[in-house]
C-alpha cells in the first residue's frame, strides 16, 4: 500500500494550492479526484492581492494578473443601469504588492495550478478516482478509493478534505454546517464577446426588484451574469436560449457574443462548526459556502490552506504537537464567518435598494462577527487593534545584494523578523526558538521600502514577526523581542523546546 505524508481529497483550486504548498516543504502528497481534468466551468472570477501573494509563492501570480481584467468601478444601479452608488476601483499594485482585485477565468487558473502541480515529483495525482471511505487509526489514515470499479487503499499521515460543498469527508466526520440564513437560487451565465462593442469595464449590481442581477466584465471579453431566480419563475424556461439572450440584452446579443453556459446554482451561506477531527481536516467549500457577491469563496479556501500548510509542516517535522490544529478553527473560523456575513450584507444592500425602488424599507439582519477583513483575531502576539497584528504584512520593495526584490521573495514560507535596528540581544530561550523554527532576520535600511508601505509598522514597533502565511504575528520593542519570540512556543504548541 502506498504511503504519503498527506492525502488531499479534491483537486479543485483549494486542494491544488494546498498540495503545492506542502510539496514546497518537501512532503509527499497524493491528490484524489473523482473527475478527470480541470473543471471546465468558470465559477470563481474574482481574486485579491492576498491570494495573488499565495500564488506568487509558486510563481503563477504574474500569469494570473496577465490573464485577468481590472475593472474601473463597481456600481449598485437601478433597473435602467443608472448608478445609485458607485465605488471607484483603484488599479495597479496595492500596498500588498499586487492589485487589490483582478477578474480571472477559472478554467485558465486551474490549468496554471495543474501545470505547477505537475512539476513536483512529490505530488501524485489520481484522477477518475473517488474517495469512498477512510479510517483514522492511531498512527495514520487509511483511505479507500474507487477507480474504474476497483477499490484500492492508500495510507497517509493526514487527510484533508478539499472536496467542495457536498464534502464526503465532512459528512463522514459528522461535522455539522451552521446555516447563516441565506438560501437563494441564482442563474449564472458566462458569455464571451465576439466583437468589441465598447462595453463598460464595470461590475454592476442591478437592484431591480423584479429580478436583481450582477454583471461583471471579465478578462479578454469573458462576461459573467448572475440573475436571481424569482418565486414565480419556471426553472425549465432557463433552458431556452432565447430567454437567456433576452436577459442579457441590456449588455450583449447573439451578434456580438456567444453563450458558454447558463446554469442555476443554489447559493448557501454556511460554515462548519468543526474544522478537523484528529488527523482529518476540511478546507475550502467543504468548510464554508457563501453567495458569490463578494467573489470570495475560493479566496477564503486559499486562506484556509495557507494557514494549514505551515502548521502541518511543523507537525510532520515533529516540531509542533498535533494540538496546533486547534488554532486552525480559532484563526480561520471568525475570519471565514466574517466573509460569509459580508457577502450576505452585499445581498442585503441589493435587497435594500430593491425595496427602496418599490418605496419600501428593508432592515438588514447580519452582523460582522467581531472581526475585520483581512484579519485573524487569534494566533497573534501584540495588540489586535493596532491594524498591524493579525493582518497580512504589506509588501514593499527592498534591496538585497544590490538587487531590488519584493518582500515575499525573502519571506517565502518561513517565519521572519523584520527590523531596522542594527543592534539587539535576545535571551537564550528566544535564541533556541529562533534556531528551532529557523526564523530569519531581515534588516531594512532607510533606502528600502521607497513607497513607505511599512512606515506605520515602524512608527509603532521596532520589530515585527511575520508568520509563514504572511500574517503579522506581532510587533515588539527591543525589550519585548525575546518575549514575543518565546511566546511562539505556547501559541503554536512547539515541542522539545
Ligand atoms: C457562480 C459562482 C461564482 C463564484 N465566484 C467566485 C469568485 O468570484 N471568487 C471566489 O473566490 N470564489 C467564487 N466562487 C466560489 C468558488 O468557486 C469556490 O469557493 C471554489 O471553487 C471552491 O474550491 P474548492 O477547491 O474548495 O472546491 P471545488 O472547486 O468544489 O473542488 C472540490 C473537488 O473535490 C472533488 N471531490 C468531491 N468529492 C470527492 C470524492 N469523494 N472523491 C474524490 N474527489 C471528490 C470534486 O470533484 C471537485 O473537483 C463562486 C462560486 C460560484 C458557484
Amino acid at each position: 500500500m502506498k504511503e504519503y505524508d498527506v492525502a488531499i481529497c479534491g483537486y479543485g483550486p483549494v486542494g491544488a494550492v494546498l498540495s503545492i504548498l506542502l510539496a514546497q516543504y518537501g512532503h509527499t502528497v497524493c491528490i484524489i479526484e473523482k473527475n478527470n481534468g480541470p473543471s471546465p466551468t468558470a465559477r470563481a472570477i474574482n481574486t485579491d492581492a492576498e491570494q495573488l501573494r499565495v500564488f506568487d509563492k509558486f510563481g503563477i501570480a504574474n500569469m494570473v494578473v496577465e490573464n485577468s481584467n481590472q475593472i474601473d468601478r463597481v456600481h449598485f444601479s437601478d433597473v435602467n443601469l443608472q448608478p445609485i452608488q458607485t465605488i471607484d476601483q483603484p488599479k495597479g499594485d496595492s500596498k500588498m504588492g499586487w492589485p487589490n482585485q483582478v477578474l480571472f477565468y477559472q478554467p485558465e487558473l486551474e490549468s496554471f495550478l495543474r501545470d505547477t502541480v505537475s512539476t513536483y515529483k512529490n505530488i501524485d495525482v489520481i484522477e477518475s478516482c473517488e474517495l469512498i471511505d477512510f479510517l483514522d487509526d492511531q498512527t495514520s489514515v487509511n483511505l479507500i478509493c474507487k477507480k474504474q470499479s476497483e477499490n484500492f487503499e492508500i495510507k497517509a499521515k493526514y487527510l484533508i478534505g478539499c472536496d467542495g460543498a457536498s464534502s464526503f469527508v465532512r459528512k463522514k466526520l459528522k461535522i455539522q454546517l451552521e446555516d447563516l440564513g441565506y438560501n437563494q437560487k441564482w442563474l449564472v451565465c458566462d458569455a464571451h464577446l465576439t466583437k468589441d462593442i465598447n462595453l463598460k469595464n464595470e461590475l454592476i449590481q442591478v437592484c431591480d426588484p423584479k429580478r436583481p442581477c450582477t454583471f461583471l466584465h471579465g478578462r479578454r471579453g469573458h462576461l459573467r451574469f448572475e440573475f436571481r431566480v424569482m418565486p414565480n419563475d419556471n426553472e425549465e424556461d432557463f433552458k431556452n436560449e432565447e430567454i437567456i439572450w433576452d436577459l442579457l440584452s441590456p449588455w450583449v446579443n447573439k451578434n456580438n457574443a456567444f453563450l458558454e453556459r447558463a446554469v442555476i446554482y443554489k447559493f448557501h451561506a454556511c460554515i462548519a462548526n468543526e474544522w478537523f477531527k484528529d488527523k482529518v481536516l476540511i478546507a475550502g467549500d467543504a468548510a464554508h459556502q457563501m453567495p458569490p457577491f463578494m467573489g470570495a469563496g475560493m479566496g477564503t479556501g486559499i486562506r484556509d490552506v495557507a494557514n494549514i500548510a505551515w502548521k502541518l509542516d511543523l507537525i510532520l517535522k515533529n516540531k509542533a504537537s498535533k494540538k496546533i490544529l486547534t488554532t486552525l478553527k480559532e484563526e480561520r473560523y471568525p475570519h471565514a464567518k466574517w466573509t460569509v456575513a459580508q457577502t450576505i450584507t452585499i445581498g442585503e444592500i441589493i435587497e435594500g435598494f430593491c425595496a427602496a425602488a418599490k418605496g419600501k424599507e428593508y432592515k438588514p439582519k447580519s452582523t460582522g462577527y467581531g472581526v475585520r477583513f483581512p484579519h485573524i483575531p487569534k494566533g497573534i502576539f501584540s495588540n489586535p487593534d493596532d491594524r498591524i497584528t493579525g493582518y497580512p504584512i504589506p509588501q514593499p520593495r527592498i534591496t538585497i545584494d544590490k538587487k531590488t526584490v519584493m518582500l515575499d521573495e525573502v519571506i517565502r514560507s518561513k517565519f521572519v523578523i523584520i527590523t531596522k535596528c542594527d543592534s539587539y540581544e535576545i535571551s537564550k530561550e528566544a535564541k533556541d526558538v529562533v534556531d528551532y523554527l529557523a526564523i530569519e532576520y531581515l534588516h531594512l535600511s532607510d533606502d528600502d521600502d521607497p513607497d513607505g508601505r511599512l512606515n506605520k509598522i515602524f512608527e509603532t514597533y521596532q520589530f515585527v514577526l511575520v508568520r509563514p502565511d504572511l500574517y503579522v504575528y506581532g510587533g515588539s520593542s527591543k525589550n519585548d523581542l525575546s518575549k514575543m519570540i518565546v511566546s511562539l512556543k505556547t501559541m503554536f504548541f512547539l515541542m522539545n523546546n
